[in-house]
């Protein structure tokens, strides 16, 4: 078994209208798949990890430090999420630049590493693009080589590509995977459509009420749903 990279003990967060606890070991390196029924706790659970929400009670640590009263820059955790949040004005290599350096200030190093992660999401050549002379799923392919070039350990994906169509899905699905193994990073991602993540080898967490019901492998939920109600869920 790989090192443990995110420990969630007891982690605790509380809306007037649910009680949230999250306990949770994910190993560094993996690819673990979120689902769940919509107002389940999925993206307070990310939140929780990224620092965007703080709990309540319990601890939080990733990569074996205690993070749980850190902000968010301070954690070794990138997050991308449904709306890419371009800048409209800048260039595609100042979008993914920002990555780098909130103000911009970019080293002939720095650009190569931009030309780098757009080369990693196929998107070599688009550099001095408007955001508006790209398709969607360019610009979401453009925020994931924002995510990528920040560097840190843990990308957290919180229905990145609900916006696009299946094909699309699928197909930016597969890079993040791609992406994973070449960089080792471990990816967190949720998604309504397990269906649409079938081809990849990894674990699932059904999360229910706040709560994870059940852990398992995405082949084994597709194949064999540990309860009835979430084969219902997944139809
Ligand atoms: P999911 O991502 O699974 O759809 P969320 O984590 O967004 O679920 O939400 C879980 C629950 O918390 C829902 O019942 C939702 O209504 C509630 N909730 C989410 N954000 C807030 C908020 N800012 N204030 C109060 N309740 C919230």
């Amino acid at each position: 078994m790989a090192d443990p990279i995110i420990e969630l003990d007891r982690v605790t967060f509380r809306y007037e209208a649910m009680t949230m606890v999250f306990d949770l070991v994910v190993e560094q390196g993996s690819l673990v798949v979120i689902f769940g029924p919509s107002g389940a706790g999925k993206t307070t659970l990310l939140n929780l990890i990224a620092g965007f929400d703080r709990p309540t009670g319990g601890t939080i640590r990733i990569a074996g430090r205690d993070v749980t009263s850190q902000p968010p820059a301070d954690r070794p955790v990138t997050t991308l999420f449904q709306e890419h949040n371009l800048f409209a004005h800048l260039t595609v290599a100042q979008n993914v630049g920002l990555g780098i350096h909130p103000g911009l200030r970019l080293s002939r190093d720095d650009l190569g590493r931009v030309s780098q992660a757009l080369g990693l999401v196929g998107l070599a050549g688009f550099e001095h693009r408007l955001p508006r002379q790209l398709s969607g799923g360019e610009r979401q392919r453009v925020a994931l080589a924002r995510s990528i070039v920040r560097d840190r350990p843990v990308l957290l994906l919180d229905e990145p590509f609900a916006a696009l169509g299946p094909a699309h899905r699928r197909e930016m699905i597969g890079l993040v995977t791609d992406l994973r193994e070449r960089r080792g990073l471990t990816v967190l991602l949720v998604t309504h459509q397990l269906e649409e993540a079938r081809d990849l080898s990894g674990r699932a967490l059904f999360v229910e009420g706040g709560r994870i019901l059940a852990d398992g492998t995405i082949r084994d939920f597709l194949t064999n749903p540990p309860f009835p109600e979430i084969a219902d869920y997944l139809g």
